[in-house]
């Protein structure tokens, strides 16, 4: 699952949603956007914004349980 919370777009906002897809989500932001913050179309920027916060979700939970085993065994031996 892919998620993305409206405020890592720069609003004010506690919403946040998950879809399967980047497409899914790009367009479920986009009514999101328009239908509470009034804004008629999704920018470069704003789709720039969610890609990232896109691909930030996934890497940082990988890495986190990978270093973390090796660092503890390192310590112990
Ligand atoms: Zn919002």
């Amino acid at each position: 699952m892919r998620e993305v919370a409206c405020r890592s777009l720069g609003h004010d906002c506690g919403w946040k949603h998950a879809a399967r897809t980047e497409e899914l989500l790009m367009d479920v932001v986009a009514i999101h956007l328009r239908d509470v913050h009034g804004v008629p179309a999704l920018t470069q920027e704003m789709v720039g914004a969610i890609k990232q916060a896109f691909n930030n979700a996934e890497p940082i939970e990988i890495s986190a349980g990978d270093a973390e085993p090796e660092q503890e065994t390192q310590n112990r031996s």
